[in-house]
């Protein structure tokens, strides 16, 4: 990956976007999308659509630009701070940890805190966290001190920033789905120079996490013929996973093709076909049900869109180090480039 990409993908994991507040990271999309395409513009929910103009026929590439994050909910005597979580955060993984708060004038680092292992009782350390059980510390001295700062309200992240690991994997937190923004990104630059027969709408959506909420509504305003969305999947490449049950999919062996119903065949055995004509490294993931991501809404937006699913294979996800290979990026980078260029032209 170039080192122009991965400063785009640092720079994109540095924002917070939790569902509903995805301003920051949409703000950065368009800008770094906007070279490339005619024009940019958001709707209602938030979603951000870049358009590369052709002759009529529509596509429409999408990724998530929201994260799973935490919204303050309630504010104790003492100035600790109560929240509830936005999407499907694994609640257990958060004692310990660093917060970023959006606050009132600026953004607060907290800690989310938890009893020593000295003075725990065994119950303690075995218990399933709910939100309800944690607690944000901003040091402060009382509710008057914090409220200066912060407001029931008030969105925060865990901080984990981006690390370059052994063999190109990358670590960081919301790698779901801003390594899809990267490649909408990255396709939009490869095809900066070349004319389509087909208008093409790349999308960052809103609301994923909560049900594809965005997905759904600037589909039904686009009506493309085909859709195509990116998205991460569950790597399967270490200890307690199951590859019968989930799939044989491994972080550094290529981007994921994904099949079953809520993928059109045609669209599926194209993207397929042209991996396998120009050697693109992938891996197929089979998918029997309405699948979890944006690709469940788009295809039954309006009256029915033709849709593939590109996904980028990550471990640990839904956790502050989440875990995704840039060599498979650049293979969905590669792979999307050859489709709109060989299929739609
Ligand atoms: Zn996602």
């Amino acid at each position: 990956m170039t080192a122009e990409y991965k400063e785009i993908l640092y720079d994109l994991l540095r924002t917070s976007s939790p569902s509903g507040y995805e301003e920051q990271t949409i703000d950065l999309f368009a800008k770094s999308i906007a070279p490339y395409v005619d024009e940019i513009y958001t709707d209602v929910m938030g979603n951000c659509i870049a358009h590369k103009k052709g002759n009529g026929k529509k596509i429409l590439l999408m990724a998530h630009a929201d994260e799973i994050g935490l919204i303050i909910s309630h504010i104790d005597e003492k100035g600790f701070l109560y929240f509830k979580e936005i999407g499907g955060l694994d609640t257990n993984v958060l004692p310990g940890q660093r917060v970023l708060i959006n606050g009132k004038n600026k953004r607060i680092v907290g800690v989310v805190g938890k009893k020593p292992v000295h003075l725990q009782e065994q119950s303690d350390n075995t218990k399933d966290f709910k939100s309800e059980d944690l607690w944000i510390d901003i040091a402060v001295n009382n509710k008057k001190e914090a409220m200066e700062d912060v407001q029931l309200g008030s969105i925060a992240t865990v901080i984990s920033d981006p690390v370059l690991m052994s063999n190109s994997l990358v670590s960081s937190r919301s790698l779901d789905d801003k390594i899809g923004l990267l490649i909408l990104i990255g396709v939009a630059h490869c095809l900066y120079e070349s004319n389509s027969d087909y208008d093409i709408y790349f999308v960052a959506s809103v609301q994923e996490e909560l049900g594809a909420r965005g997905a759904q509504t600037i589909t039904e305003r686009i009506m493309p013929e085909i859709g195509i969305v990116l998205d991460v999947t569950h790597a399967t490449d270490y200890p307690t996973m199951s590859i019968i049950k989930d799939g044989d999919i491994k972080l550094g062996d290529g981007v994921v093709i994904a099949f079953g119903p809520n993928m059109n065949k045609e669209v599926t055995h194209n993207l397929l076909n042209i991996a396998t004509s120009n050697n693109i490294k992938h891996q197929m993931e089979i998918i029997a049900h309405p699948t979890g991501t944006d690709a469940r809404m788009v295809q039954v937006a309006g009256s029915g869109v033709k849709v593939g699913l590109i996904s980028i294979p990550c471990r640990y996800m839904h956790t502050p180090n989440e875990m995704v290979s840039l060599e498979d990026t650049d293979n969905a980078i590669i792979l999307l480039t050859k489709y709109l260029q060989n299929s739609v032209n």
